[in-house]
């Protein structure tokens, strides 16, 4: 069992002297048990160097684990105000190593946090998670900000679209944008009990790893097109999905040297990297 900071009161105090009664519409379910925060912060990898960032560190818990995992800068994006109150403490406690900013992570300008290699560790808002993971995506595809790693907890239905291999059922969209990117793979799985108070779904941590250079040459833009025609009829051949994209369907098919009798959750990432790619060279 972990031992929580001693000079700091326990996050249940922190939580009632600040009022913090969950608010849904922030996707707030905190994780008070310090052997799951430390665990998932130890799966971050060294966090010493560089700058972590952490999305929505409510009362701190998670907070705690990754300065007690070494942590030297780490700022924290929190959007409610009474729990970046309730972090003054804990940034009192750590002046030089922890930074708590009242921010709406969906809007922050990232490259406000210079050049050094970025760490992203967070229990996301679900209500926001994929939202945010985009964002990050187009961060990393644009050669925008040096993400050097992100280990996120998602609802676990979204944790297992972005692992997800070809042939699987869980294969689609999400699966494609991320591992085109990154290498990414499944870090724990927390049933609804861990948190408070407990979600109505199960949930995952996910680690992604982003790749020193995508899987093939194509954009954000094309491939989200192209997936989100492909899949968005997943039991339909791609010769009729895929008409609904403003190119010549026979002629994107031959150059892409995909079969059109095919159907999207058969195509590997790279087949779809071709599809993409070929689509961006005809929708000029
Ligand atoms: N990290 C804490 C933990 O594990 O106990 C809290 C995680 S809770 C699932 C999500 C947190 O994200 C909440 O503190 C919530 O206020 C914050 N949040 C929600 N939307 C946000 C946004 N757009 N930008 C920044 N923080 C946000």
């Amino acid at each position: 069992m972990s031992t929580d900071f001693p000079d700091l009161p326990p996050l249940k105090d922190v939580i009632r002297e600040h009022g913090l009664l969950a608010k849904k519409s922030l996707g707030q379910n905190f994780l008070m048990n310090p052997s799951v925060t430390d665990y998932i912060a130890g799966s971050a990898g060294d966090l010493t160097k560089g700058t972590v960032v952490e999305v929505g560190p409510g009362p701190g818990g998670l907070t705690r684990s990754l300065l007690r995992a070494g942590a030297n800068n780490l700022v924290a994006l929190e959007k409610d105000e009474r729990c970046v109150n309730a972090l003054h403490q804990l940034s009192l406690a750590f002046p030089n190593r922890l930074t708590v900013l009242e921010q709406d992570a969906l809007t922050f300008d990232y490259s406000s946090l210079g050049d050094s290699p970025v760490i992203i560790v967070a229990n996301l808002p679900y209500n926001v998670a994929t939202t945010l993971l985009i964002g990050w995506l187009k961060l990393i595809a644009d050669k925008a900000l040096p993400i050097q790693s992100m280990t996120l907890m998602f609802q676990r239905e979204v944790g297992q679209r972005i692992t997800a291999s070809p042939g699987s059922k869980s294969y689609g969209r999400l699966s494609v944008l991320c591992q085109w990117l990154c290498d990414t793979y499944s870090v724990c799985e927390l049933p609804p009990s861990a948190f408070t108070p407990p979600p109505k779904v199960h949930s995952t941590v996910v680690g992604f790893k982003p790749l020193a250079e995508p899987r093939f040459n194509t954009t954000l833009k094309s491939l989200e097109t192209v997936t989100a025609a492909a899949f968005g009829q997943r039991r339909k051949m791609l010769r009729q999905s895929l008409k609904k994209l403003d190119v010549e369907l026979e002629t994107l098919l031959a150059e892409a040297q995909i079969a059109g009798t095919r159907r999207p959750e058969e195509l590997s990432i790279q087949e779809f990297g071709q599809l993409a790619s070929t689509y961006e060279s005809l929708a000029v």
